[in-house]
């Protein structure tokens, strides 16, 4: 399962936002009885509208959403990459997460301490950003030392210290490694590396209830900032978010239309995530159930089918699909069949966002 970490500095409202998740996730939990929750790792489903309609086309009984993993990586302050505060631990809990939600604080309030002395959400993006560069900086010069010896008579090794000096001189510069936009080869030499500053990023502006609906200034900061690095920027209120979890479905459609917006900012946060990992979704459906299933972008047919199960990729024949824009329009698969919109789909056909497919598994 795909792994996102929760960073920013201390009471920006990471915390809050990651309770919020939980609780999201434990709402949850009659579907999932089998995952356990450990205390900063919380399994969230990604909202997807299309799974309610399916559903009651197929008359299911349940619905299955697609999920993802939320990391609270809490602890990340000025000087980490020194081994301040729990440093080091934290920036190995990075290393291990496929992207980042960088949550930074978009609002004011005097009663709680803000670490930096004031709110500006650019600065404070940079102090986090500047430990990551360094932990990377640091990393990048251990390897160049390691492979130095053998790139002397190894081409591979050669053209990794070449990389990693470029890189070097970008992160020398307080630079991250993604505003290199670096090729897919390149991407390979350096994987293993886990560079921090690599990982794709959001950030996620945390702020107050009033400014939901609207965003404010600070938000229009982060999002210049943002641009320059191709990054994306959602907007979220933790408050909103952690008052949720107390009301009733009536209570909370009430709450948030006085605010003037259709959610707290969590499920869109969830998407941008699931967005900013290049998956893609497709979907089964049945009686028994409706389900999302999650894959990458140019993932063949047996390959998204080896995801229900790892030996369908070996045994698969076909896969029966239609999109779900034509599957909703003809309400079902037996009249889209007669008018030749289900089609049959071999092992090299690609599997598109929003395929509905129920695959012909051989014995
Ligand atoms: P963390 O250190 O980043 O995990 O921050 P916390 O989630 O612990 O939040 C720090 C403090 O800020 C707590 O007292 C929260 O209740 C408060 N807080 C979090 N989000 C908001 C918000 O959107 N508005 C306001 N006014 N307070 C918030």
């Amino acid at each position: 399962m795909l792994r996102a970490g929760i960073v920013g500095l201390p009471n920006v409202g990471k915390s809050t936002m990651f309770n919020a998740l939980v609780a999201n996730a434990k709402a949850d939990a009659a579907n999932f009885p089998f995952c356990t929750i450990e205390p900063n790792v919380g399994v969230v489903s990604v909202p997807d509208n299309r799974l309610e309609v399916l559903s009651r086309l197929s008359n299911s009984q349940k619905i299955v959403p697609t999920r993802i993993e939320f990391v609270d990586i809490a602890g990340l302050v000025k000087g980490a990459s020194k081994g301040e505060g729990l440093g080091n631990k934290f920036l190995a809990n990075i290393r291990e997460v496929d992207a980042i939600v960088h949550m930074v604080r978009c609002f004011d309030d005097d009663d709680i301490i803000h670490v930096a002395g004031s709110v500006e959400p650019v600065r404070d993006i940079e102090i986090i950003n500047l430990e990551l560069i360094l932990a990377d900086l640091d990393q990048v010069d251990r390897r160049i030392a390691k492979q130095r010896k053998q790139a002397k008579n190894d081409k591979n090794a050669q053209a990794e210290v070449e990389l990693l000096n470029k890189i070097r001189t970008v992160l020398d510069d307080g630079q991250s490694v993604r505003s290199m936009g670096l090729s897919e080869d390149e991407q390979l030499i350096i994987k293993s590396l886990g560079l921090l500053s690599n990982k794709p990023i959001i950030y996620a502006t945390n702020v107050s209830e009033d400014d939901l609906a609207t965003g404010n200034e600070w938000v229009e900061e982060v999002r210049k900032f943002a641009q320059d690095e191709d990054a994306k920027v959602v907007i979220v209120s933790a408050q909103v978010e952690s008052e949720l979890i107390e009301l009733s479905e009536e209570e909370t459609k009430d709450f948030l239309e006085a605010l003037g917006v259709e959610e707290g900012g969590l499920k869109s946060l969830i998407r941008a995530t699931y967005d900013l990992l290049g998956l893609r979704t497709y979907l089964t459906t049945g009686e028994t159930e409706t389900r999302a299933w999650t894959i990458t972008a140019g993932m063949k047919a047996p390959q998204a089918a080896a995801v229900i199960h790892t030996d369908f990729e070996k045994k698969f024949i076909k896969a029966e699909t239609i999109s779900y824009e034509d599957l909703v329009e003809t309400r079902s698969k037996g009249a889209a069949r007669e008018k030749g919109l289900l089609r049959l789909e071999g092992k090299d056909y690609v599997v598109q966002e929003g395929d509905v497919i129920e695959f012909r598994i051989g014995g």
